[in-house]
């Protein structure tokens, strides 16, 4: 069969370091040209030509800008291996030589600087990095690879919109399904992983709630939707802490409250935004129908008549939460273990954010085995400074957040290669 695992290992990592400076140039153009949620297309079209001149034969327009890039290489499983492309209504502050210039206006209409601040651009080169290994080595492998760069994945719009354009139809459903995705929390290089639940439930909820306004000085003649909507969001916070088990995480946040329009004045309405999360589909249903009844009763209580209760609006779609097959998950980290050597690869907890790369998984749960990987971004020196007080880190979507690129996307591209040639080697398993 292949050589012996340390050999394959110097040959790849020698073609990655010979790549680097190819893909550290084509990492520097991404930067500079962040495009908005499914304002990807010279994004787009520069994935797609690259796929082309590496042998793929390639897609483009699925799901609005999606690419994607298929290479059928003999008998075996399909690994899909998924690369996000959009950048954030962002004012790039990094100083870097490569910073975003780019300008743009997103759905809310507000013209806005555009940054690859979370990092989607290291994303795409580790996946460019990837294609072009396994390219390299098309006869150590045997099966179908399938590459996709999704649009829109800030808005958790963009993995549903490929789907529903016939992503599994039109190109096959993926034994395996694998993303990375950077980190701001720990140092350039490491490998992070969470099995089973990794990223949560997110949902948006807006509440109108309705009161009779009036005279601030005559409040008896009103019903002050401050105070209300001031009592929901109090009780709000029982759900969480009253109603949902401690060992099930849940989180419920009124990020918006806006009433009113002068100091003597109470208003007729006040209006509330809630961002939602939660892992699993119980706890979700027990939150969401919980914040229903808590706006419902607290009107009531207040003395608001039934047809001016509370409407509570639940945004569709939602973003479902993202869940690491655990055996796989293991699997593949076994094997970046003895890669990358067991110091770089690391259990860390999961998080209350959201990825629609879960959805890759939801849309045919039997079938696809899925997994998400953090790769640390963090410059070294700037996490050891961090660690010593001296200097805070900037977060994911923070106009300074500027990774090791070259680390993130050297280990990716390693790691997305490796765990593909071992899905599919040559002969079976
Ligand atoms: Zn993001
Ligand atoms: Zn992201």
């Amino acid at each position: 069969m292949s050589a012996p695992a340390s050999a394959q290992d110097d040959t790849l990592r020698a073609d990655l370091a010979a790549d680097m400076p190819g893909l550290m140039e084509l990492y520097r153009d991404l930067h500079a040209t962040p495009e908005l949620s499914f304002q990807e297309f010279e994004t787009a079209k520069k994935l797609a030509a690259r796929m082309r001149a590496l042998g793929f034969e390639v897609t483009e327009g699925v799901g609005q800008t999606g690419v994607v890039a298929m290479m059928k290489n003999g008998e075996g499983p399909t690994v899909m291996l998924r690369a996000d492309m959009d950048g954030l209504p962002v004012v790039e502050q990094t100083g870097l030589p490569y910073a975003s210039k780019q300008i743009a206006v997103p759905a809310s209409g507000v013209e806005t600087g555009v940054m690859h601040a979370c990092g989607h651009d290291t994303h795409m080169t580790g996946w460019i990095g990837a294609a072009q290994l396994l390219v390299d080595r098309k006869d150590e492998w045997s099966g179908t690879l399938m590459m996709i760069a999704q649009p829109a994945e800030e808005l958790g719009e963009g993995a549903p919109a490929m789907l529903e354009d016939g992503l599994y139809e039109r190109f096959g459903t993926p034994d395996y399904a694998i993303a990375f995705h950077d980190a701001a929390q720990f140092p350039a290089g490491m490998i992070g992983y969470s099995p089973g639940f990794a990223l949560a439930n997110v949902d948006s909820v807006d509440i109108t709630v309705p009161g009779i306004g009036g005279h601030g000085a005559y409040p008896h003649t009103t019903k002050d939707p401050i105070v209300l909507a001031s009592a929901i969001v109090m009780k709000l916070q029982t759900l969480v802490s009253r109603e949902s088990s401690p060992l099930d995480p849940a989180v419920i946040t009124v990020g918006s409250f806006h009433a009113g329009a002068k100091h003597n004045i109470i208003s007729d309405e006040a209006k509330l935004q809630l961002t939602v999360r939660s892992y699993s589909d119980e706890s979700r249903k027990l939150l969401l129908d919980g914040i229903a009844r808590v706006a419902k009763g607290e009107a009531m209580a207040a003395g608001m008549p039934e047809d001016r209760l509370p409407t509570v609006t639940i945004a569709d779609p939602y973003t479902p939460a993202t869940f690491n097959d655990p055996d796989f998950t293991q699997r593949m980290m076994a094997g970046f273990a003895t890669r990358f050597g067991a110091e770089r690869v690391m259990q860390v907890p999961s998080v209350m954010g959201g990825e629609d790369f879960g959805q890759f998984k939801r849309y045919a749960p039997d079938e696809v085995q899925s997994l998400i990987f953090w790769v640390g971004g963090v410059p070294q020196e700037q996490f050891d400074a961090a660690q010593r007080g001296e200097a805070d880190l900037p977060s994911l979507h923070s106009p300074f957040w500027a990774p090791d690129a070259e680390k993130v996307i050297a280990t990716a591209a390693e790691a997305l290669a490796d765990a593909t040639l071992r899905l599919m080697p040559m002969g079976g398993e």
